[in-house]
């Protein structure tokens, strides 16, 4: 039985908190690289020597000193390319390992505001997140 099976409650309040702080990882897939170059106008080899380091020896986009996304903008809070963001932020907090169990859900709805609260995701829904997860083994 999974311990979601009634749903979880999650809504994005925009606060940013989950793309600024300790050092983490982005994953990306080679779709997401090439809509992220495209929408930078760089070449793939610019983007990658621009933006991207390794992490658990898979590509990750790089973090600012402090450990802040390469994308975040402190000024507006933003994301600088949200449209083509890779799919581990859009299904942020629906990630394998934070669905694991109800204590690592409530260990990152501590730094998350949005979590238990807001709108309310389905068990469909929320299996049909668990499996567009391109990165099964690290999120
Ligand atoms: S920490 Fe949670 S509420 Fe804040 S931006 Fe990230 S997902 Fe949204």
């Amino acid at each position: 039985m999974l311990w979601w099976e009634e749903g979880l409650r999650f809504s994005c309040i925009g606060c940013g908190r989950c793309c600024r702080g300790e050092p983490g990882a982005i994953f990306y897939t080679p779709e997401e690289e090439a809509a992220l170059a495209a929408q930078l106008g760089l070449s793939l080899q610019e983007f990658r020597d621009r933006y991207t380091t390794s992490r658990w020896e898979a590509p990750s986009l790089k973090e600012k000193r402090g450990g802040d996304c390469i994308f975040h903008d402190e000024k507006t809070n933003l994301c600088l390319v949200y449209e083509v963001r890779p799919m581990q932020c859009r299904l942020f907090p629906f990630w394998p390992s934070l669905l694991e169990s109800p204590e690592t859900w409530e260990r990152a709805a501590l730094s998350c505001p949005g979590m238990n609260d807001g709108d309310w995701h389905s068990p469909e829904e929320i299996a049909d997140l668990l499996a567009d997860c391109p990165f099964p083994d690290l999120l």
